[in-house]
């Protein structure tokens, strides 16, 4: 009998492999980081080999770590960085042109030409999601437009797209099964979330053609299996999510109402709404939610794209850091920012904002600011964007939160979590797992072979680690967020020509 479902938890920054065992407990974790490509300001790409090689040596290293055999894999659950998109050639195999990264703004100027031709209401009513260069869809468009021959080989069928669950599938089955899952799919601005297909207006509008296109299914299902060159033996791939919706299911918020917040490269907190659709009237993106049924289930988004990925800008930017963890001791240092605010808004800012020409700016600063005031400001910022996201989702969805369940990278940072209770007023739940994200992932592949059996077993293992409690007064609560808010004024519009 198996012992471990397999998570493949395909970041932005990192590609990691963790084979949980029935309890949910970690059993063995490899991890890599592999390149960031800036080819020019706002532009972002990873290699799409790169992305492979390091899923696939993480994949064997996790293995290796416990001597498990594929025998020993229940389930692979896959878990993606998503939106990002990879073209390539259905015969050699061959991406046509680098992975464009969710993050990467290259496609804006398009974003502007749909809005001014009247689509906003179109693109919202049909796939959940604002206009925006965030998407897959421009970026699509993008690779037909400016890679000579891609756009004739896709019309004649030669050319597969795929978010990077399909990359990975398609990689895996050693080149059998060309797939995706709702959730991946409800992020492409191409999908219609109500009727679950491929909005056949909106792929003329982007002038897309259908063949290069994949199939879509529910997040919990066997897509194919493993091929035995590449895996050493026949697993079955019976889950993917993108990697927030992952998060949400591994969180178990299975009931409408609940929600959770991820701070990872970006921070995006999403609510269950049930079978409902909310369309927000907040700045706020509907999305399909991880389901291990073939009902789909819903969800309200709040995307922050820099969030985590501020401290590693700290670190790899501008050296002010060894390593992420010191920026709780440094921001610890100082008792406050000198009354300077950093805005990360490096690629616009997304909820509740939408402005993609605003830029990041550190305001305020005075002569006794220091590298310390920085960092904590750097820090702050995560839980500023986290407060405008989580009173955007009260309103929609006309409820007021008790609390907030956290995960990701950076909620191991304590100084974040309490300053995060204290600016939100509201306690924050640290789980006892924060690797929700391949958590999330595992339970999908798992529950889809009976490796687990249901939902409520599912849930029997989830466990807080720790509860922040707000300690901050509310006038020093108001004065600070009325900062943040003139500060966010000021980044905005600033790269518009
Ligand atoms: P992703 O899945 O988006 O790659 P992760 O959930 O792995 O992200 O989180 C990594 C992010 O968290 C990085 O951007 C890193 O800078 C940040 N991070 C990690 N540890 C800490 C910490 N102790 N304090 C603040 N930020 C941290």
């Amino acid at each position: 009998m198996s012992k471990y479902a397999m998570a493949l938890d395909q970041g932005t920054t990192s590609s990691r492999c963790i084979l949980f065992d029935r309890d949910g407990q970690i059993c063995s974790q490899v991890q890599e980081e592999f390149e960031q490509i800036f080819p020019r300001p706002g532009w972002v790409e990873h290699d799409p080999e790169a992305i492979w090689r390091t899923t696939l040596r993480s994949m064997k290293g996790a293995m290796a770590q416990i001597g498990a055999g594929p025998d020993d894999i229940a389930s692979i659950g896959i878990t993606n960085q998503r939106e990002t998109t990879i073209l390539w050639d259905r015969e050699t195999g061959r991406p046509v042109y680098n992975a464009i990264v969710w993050q990467c703004r290259r496609t804006a100027p398009m974003i502007d030409r749909l809005k001014e031709e009247g689509y906003t209401d179109y693109i919202r009513r049909i796939t959940g999601l604002l206009p925006d260069a965030y998407f897959s869809g421009t970026k699509i468009k993008w690779i037909l437009d400016n890679v000579t021959g891609v756009r004739q080989k896709a019309e004649s069928g030669q050319i597969l797209f795929g978010t990077v669950d399909s990359w990975l599938i398609w990689k895996l089955t050693g080149g059998r099964v060309h797939v995706t899952d709702y959730t991946n799919a409800s992020r492409t601005m191409l999908f219609d979330i109500h009727k679950l297909c491929w909005d056949k207006r909106l792929l003329s509008i982007l002038d897309i053609p259908e063949q290069i296109l994949p199939q879509v299914k529910p997040s919990s299902y066997v897509y194919g299996f493993t091929d035995q060159e590449i895996a050493g033996g026949v697993i079955p791939i019976a889950g993917a999510a993108g990697d927030q919706q992952c998060a949400l299911f591994g969180q178990c918020c299975f009931d409408p109402g609940s929600v959770k917040n991820t701070y990872g490269t970006g921070c995006f907190m999403l609510m269950n709404t049930g079978h409902h659709a909310v369309q927000s009237r907040n700045g706020l993106l509907t999305t399909i939610a991880a389901s291990d049924s073939s009902d789909v289930e819903y969800a309200l988004e709040g995307s922050v794209f820099v969030a985590g990925a501020a401290i590693q800008w700290l670190r790899d930017g501008l050296g002010v850091l060894e390593n992420s963890a010191e920026s709780e001791i440094l921001a610890r240092s100082a008792e406050d920012t000198a009354g300077a605010y950093v805005v990360p808004a490096f690629t616009g800012l997304g909820a509740p904002y939408w402005d993609q020409y605003a830029r990041g700016l550190v305001v305020g600063i005075t002569r006794g600011f220091n590298r310390a005031h920085l960092v904590r400001a750097t820090l702050e910022s995560l839980a500023y964007q986290t407060y405008d996201v989580l009173k955007a989702m009260e309103r929609d969805a006309d409820v007021t939160l008790s609390d907030l369940k956290v995960d990701g990278g950076a909620c191991a940072n304590d100084f974040l979590m309490q300053f995060q209770a204290d600016i939100l007023d509201r306690t924050v739940i640290r789980p006892a797992c924060i690797e929700t994200t391949a958590l999330g992932a595992a339970y999908l592949g798992g529950l889809a072979v009976g490796f687990w059996k249901d939902r409520d077993e599912v849930r029997s293992k989830w466990n807080s680690s720790r509860l922040f409690d707000p300690a901050m007064d509310r006038a020093k609560r108001e004065k600070l967020l009325k900062g943040w808010h003139k500060a966010v004024e000021l980044s905005r519009g600033w790269a518009e020509e």
